[in-house]
């Protein structure tokens, strides 16, 4: 499995001096399977030069596109991925059933026709809702993708990938919460997290700034630690970073969660996600 990061911040895009090194787009990530499929999780505005890309290597598209959930920041870039209108490209979308809805709207709703001059309709390529993880793992050959619910306003989905004896977990706008529903609780994402290679997951705030932001359906980096811990994961990558925070501060929350490791005499690989950086497991 290939993983590579088009799109690390949340909420908003934010370009700029400050964020050359961890990048200013939103979510969107491109993980390339051994058995040759390629997967993208969401389609915010890191989507657009993934595009780019694409089109400039005349890359055949046959993708699945999972989407976490429909807000804003994880759609937006949807639009500006060229291969959505090319006739040859096949876009296999799973995700709740509200992120196909979503997909749609963003071409056509019922305030009108005014976001985009293009509707969803008139896209060329084949846009299929497969309507997997909702009810059990979606398995595109050798790989076993399973699905956990977000404790996030309006709800998502985080995502498993295990293939052969590797195990990656994407889990994005969560707010890790002993006080969240049944299903929710740090405990469970444990359970789904257990022994990963690799976690990413939803670091939006510090600790210091939880209180202000309670409800808001995002973690601070000590509770994503206290997973990564408690799961036994063997990488982390923080991940949705606050659209506001600086390249140099996020420099030192990676540092705070790496002297939290070694305070738990963990041996485990900390970063926060860069855009365009790429990692292989
Ligand atoms: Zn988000
Ligand atoms: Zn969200």
């Amino acid at each position: 499995m290939k993983v590579k990061f088009w799109g690390t911040r949340g909420s908003i895009a934010v370009p700029g001096k400050d964020t050359i090194i961890y990048g200013g787009n939103t979510c969107c990530i491109e993980i390339d399977l051994e058995c040759g499929k390629k997967v993208i999780i969401d389609a915010g505005t890191g989507i657009r030069s993934l595009s780019d890309r694409m089109i400039a290597q005349k890359e055949e598209v046959e993708i699945y596109l999972l989407l976490t959930h429909a807000h804003w920041d994880h759609l937006q870039g949807f639009p500006f991925f060229d291969p959505i209108f090319n006739p040859l490209t096949k876009i296999l979308v799973d995700g709740l059933p509200t992120c196909m809805k979503a997909l749609r709207a963003v071409f056509e709703n019922r305030v009108g026709d005014i976001f985009f001059p293009v509707r969803f309709g008139e896209l060329k390529a084949q846009i299929i809702y497969l309507d997997k993880l909702c009810h059990g793992p979606l398995t595109i050959e050798d790989t076993i993708i399973d699905a956990v619910p977000l404790h996030h306003p309006q709800g998502g989905l985080g995502f498993r990938f295990q293939e052969g004896n590797k195990k990656l977990v994407f889990i994005t706008d969560n707010e890790l919460d002993e006080d969240a529903p049944p299903g929710r609780r740090p405990a469970d994402y444990a359970r789904f997290c257990k022994n990963a290679d690799v976690l990413i997951h939803d670091s939006q705030f510090t600790p210091e700034e939880m209180p202000e932001h309670t409800g808001w359906g995002h973690s601070d980096f000590a509770t994503t630690m206290d997973l990564a811990l408690k799961a036994h994961t063997k990488r982390l990558f923080l991940f949705h970073h606050a659209p506001s925070r600086k390249d140099s501060e996020l420099t030192s929350i990676k540092e705070r969660c790496q002297e939290i490791a070694a305070k738990n005499g963990a041996d485990i690989m900390i970063d926060a996600a860069k855009e365009g950086s790429e990692f292989t497991l």
